[in-house]
């Protein structure tokens, strides 16, 4: 019997480990130089001017569709095939989602449906790089421009893919990163907001630190007499601006961050020989469809998600993902799709509403996939694989 292979595994080194040292030794452990070091990292990685480091990716969105004023009655148009994250963080603003369909390439929202679906109470779009693909994001950012209206881009499992010389991020008025354990770097938790337009991250700022305008010194850092704690200036720590959250992240997630950005080209580069080695693999399985990459992209690969053909059932593909899981291979059905989860079914969404991204996701598996996965090991996935489907093809006689 093989080892177990995960879905998933995070590559942490003495490198973060000696980072989060100097943290917890420096009596800084909240809002301090680790936090601006990895904003400056990320927000460069990305082609922005400004990185605000929070809590989470899904903190990132919540602040961010707030800080844009999505409320009730405005609709926001997203995808139907992803994380929940930003579909939920639509309704924490009380806004409509309205879910364009996907083009069965990418995975992404088709273009022509995500145009299509734009009315006047369109307040913003926010669009998803699925799996880390960049497609379509400059054509989103066209039609948004065209309409006036923000482009969104949660870019949470894009850090490192660009689209034509154009950094993931960067798309749209503004971007979201995630750096959840099997994101391509992680800080155990943490996001962090990317954007060009000054105003914007200055809000953003605010609303992750309850409200709080400019850079307050944080209240436990005030000395004697002398210090702001208690006063009503801009910039003390017990004035609020405004309704905020606290979605700060912490010095030592951050150090862990900077330690990753340091080593994204190697992590990237480690990713893409896993992805090469499991395409080389795959190229002559005619059940299997492996991911494309687009025309003059670079994918940074967040997972590596397959799709059964279009004969194979939802029944068929979850006992293939048994049967993998069973011989210790972590697999899992990326993504159901998010109209049908039953919060979404209780506000009236319905099978049928976006018929491509259903048939897609009765089908896909995503694979073990982590920054060291050896050749060996997929080797052993795409056997065990290629078992489970032959197993499959002999019950249907
Ligand atoms: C991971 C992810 C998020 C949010 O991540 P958390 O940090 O877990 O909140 C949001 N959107 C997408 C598409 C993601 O993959």
């Amino acid at each position: 019997m093989a080892d177990e292979i995960p879905l998933s595994r995070p590559d942490i080194t003495d490198l973060e480990i000696g980072l989060v040292n100097d943290v917890l030794r420096s009596e800084r452990l909240s809002i301090g130089p680790m936090q601006e070091r990895f904003e400056e990292m990320v927000a460069e990685a990305s082609g922005c001017h400004h990185g605000v480091a929070v809590s989470s990716g899904t903190a990132g969105l919540h602040t961010v569709l707030t800080a844009l004023g999505v409320g009730p009655g405005d609709e926001v148009i997203t995808t139907p095939f992803s994380f929940i994250a930003p579909a939920n963080a639509i309704l924490y603003c009380g806004g409509t989602p309205v879910f364009a369909d996907i083009e069965p390439g990418s995975l992404n929202m088709d273009p022509k449906k995500l145009e299509a679906a734009i009315t006047p109470r369109t307040k913003a779009i926010l669009a998803v790089e699925t799996f880390g693909n960049p497609a379509h994001m400059d054509t989103y950012a066209r039609i948004a421009a065209s309409h006036e209206i923000p482009l969104i881009e949660d870019c949470c499992e894009a850090l490192g893919s660009s689209l034509r010389g154009r950094r993931c991020g960067s798309f749209g008025r503004v971007g979201i990163f995630a750096f959840y354990p099997n994101k391509q770097i992680t800080t155990g938790e943490g996001g962090m907001i990317v954007t060009d337009d000054e105003r914007l991250a200055t809000l953003c700022r605010s609303l992750r630190n309850q409200g709080r305008s400019g850079k307050p010194t944080p209240v436990h850092m005030h000395r004697g007499e002398g210090g702001q704690a208690g006063g009503v200036t801009a910039g003390s720590w017990l004035h609020h601006d405004r309704l905020g959250f606290n979605y700060r992240l912490s010095e030592v997630a951050s150090a862990i961050g900077v330690g990753q950005m340091s080593r994204l080209d190697d992590i990237i580069e480690r990713r893409q020989a896993v992805a090469n080695h499991y395409m080389q693999r795959l190229i002559d399985e005619p059940q299997v469809i492996a991911p494309t990459v687009p025309e003059g992209a670079e994918m940074s690969w967040f997972v590596f998600v397959i799709r059964l053909d279009s004969s194979y059932t939802r029944e068929e593909r979850d006992r293939v993902i048994g049967g993998m899981r069973r011989h210790d291979v972590g697999c899992s059905d990326y993504f159901p799709c998010i109209h049908l989860q039953p919060h979404f079914q209780a506000l009236g969404f319905e099978e049928g509403d976006a018929p491509v991204a259903e048939s897609v996701s009765r089908r896909t598996i995503a694979l073990p996939f982590y920054n060291d996965l050896t050749d060996h090991e997929v080797d052993f996935v795409v056997q065990t694989l290629r078992l489970m489907l032959s197993r499959e093809n002999l019950n249907r006689g």
